[in-house]
């Protein structure tokens, strides 16, 4: 089943953006294993969370430091990322994610 990301209403239209600016970077369609939560406090219950599967360490790396590379989650948190991978909690995907303030570089 393929999910047609940019119909989703309750997906942060900069997400969107960055989802379709990852695919057609990387060529590649990814596999989405999770995205709206609506018991999440987090960014998923927000539609501000989306998970891409990735079983390849390099390939997660790179990734999340293209994105990073590319895209501010919060000037006012420089600690905060748009994209996370490679902790005890994002083995096997990549979480993105996007703030209000989140902007381009
Ligand atoms: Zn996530």
């Amino acid at each position: 089943m393929k999910i047609l990301f940019e119909q989703l209403d309750y997906l942060d239209p900069k997400l969107k953006g960055m989802l379709l600016w990852l695919e057609g970077l990387f060529q590649v369609e990814f596999n989405n294993t999770s995205n709206f939560r609506p018991d999440d406090e987090g960014v998923h219950g927000y539609g501000r969370g989306w998970d891409i599967q990735c079983n390849y360490e390099e390939f997660g790396i790179l990734i999340r430091d293209t994105i990073n590379s590319a895209y501010e989650y919060d000037p006012h948190r420089p600690n905060m990322q748009c994209a996370i991978f490679g902790d005890e909690h994002h083995l096997n995907h990549v979480h993105l994610q996007v703030h209000q303030n989140t902007r381009l570089r």
